[in-house]
């Protein structure tokens, strides 16, 4: 895969890449992999987010940015949300951000290049929203993006499923690190004890994790608390912070 890493286009300047992958769509790889961007936010760093969900892009929204990308003779601008997080997405490329993204496989996989390649980043975590799933789009964002490693978000169903062995193997085929796991929509916590309810059983995850060779880096809730600021745009609000051992890894 090496060969076929695109080179920048433009000047630009990035610390480490990481990628965020799931099995399939729907189980909150983008809400985490906002959540992770405003966590290494906090901690003090320059962070990008680019959205490689090309189809399904959901960061910009999640971040209350509605404006159209801007581009230069030098590169495009990526757009920049109210902490300072610099977000690169297909949907501020569209004139309304509800149309369709009706390009074919070839279109869909340059543009994700073209968001690695001719993108103006400043930062030092550059975190991918990889495009759900095992198709063609995340080879080739594989390919085309030099990634130091990779995380993989799941849910409590999905975690004993073959599309999770699929990623993994995708990855390792790719040659990229799997730093391991985020298990989301874990439990719920009752409002009123505190209890954690474990809505798919408890003590499975740890079992299935090791057998795909995942550490469990982090587990989280069902939270309509979160999903009501990611609807609102606000997930820089959200003081959850479950997220901090996945970000320690990072940085490590
Ligand atoms: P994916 O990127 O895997 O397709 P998303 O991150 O877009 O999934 O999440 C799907 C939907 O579920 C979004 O509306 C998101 O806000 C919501 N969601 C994800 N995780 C949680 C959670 N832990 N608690 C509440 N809502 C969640």
């Amino acid at each position: 895969p090496q060969s076929l890493l695109k080179q920048h286009h433009v000047k630009a300047n990035i610390g480490k890449v990481f990628g965020i992958v799931s099995g399939k769509g729907g189980v909150g790889k983008s809400m985490v992999t906002s959540q992770l961007a405003v966590t290494l936010r906090r901690m003090g760093y320059k962070v990008g987010v680019l959205d490689g969900d090309i189809m399904g892009p959901s960061i910009p929204k999640a971040f209350g940015i509605h404006e159209q990308a801007s581009g230069t003779e030098d590169g495009m601008i990526p757009a920049v949300s109210s902490t300072g997080i610099q977000v690169m997405s297909t949907n501020l490329l569209l004139e309304h951000e509800t149309d369709p993204v009706i390009w074919r496989g070839p279109v869909i996989s340059g543009v994700a290049q073209q968001f690695w390649t001719d993108v103006i980043w400043d930062v030092d975590y550059l975190l991918i929203d990889m495009p759900p799933g095992t198709g063609d789009v995340t080879l080739s964002v594989f390919q085309s993006i030099p990634l130091n490693g990779v995380v993989m978000v799941t849910s409590p169903q999905e975690l004993v499923s073959m599309v999770v062995e699929k990623t993994v193997n995708m990855a390792n085929m790719m040659h990229v690190p799997m730093l391991g796991l985020v298990e989301n929509m874990s439990y719920v916590l009752c409002p009123d004890c505190d209890k954690k309810i474990y809505l798919f059983g408890q003590g499975k995850t740890q079992e299935a994790a090791a057998r795909h060779g995942l550490d469990v880096l982090a587990q989280m809730p069902i939270d309509p608390a979160l999903a009501a600021v990611v609807d609102a745009g606000r997930i820089e609000d959200f003081q959850g912070n479950w997220l901090e051992n996945v970000a320690k890894q990072l940085t490590k």
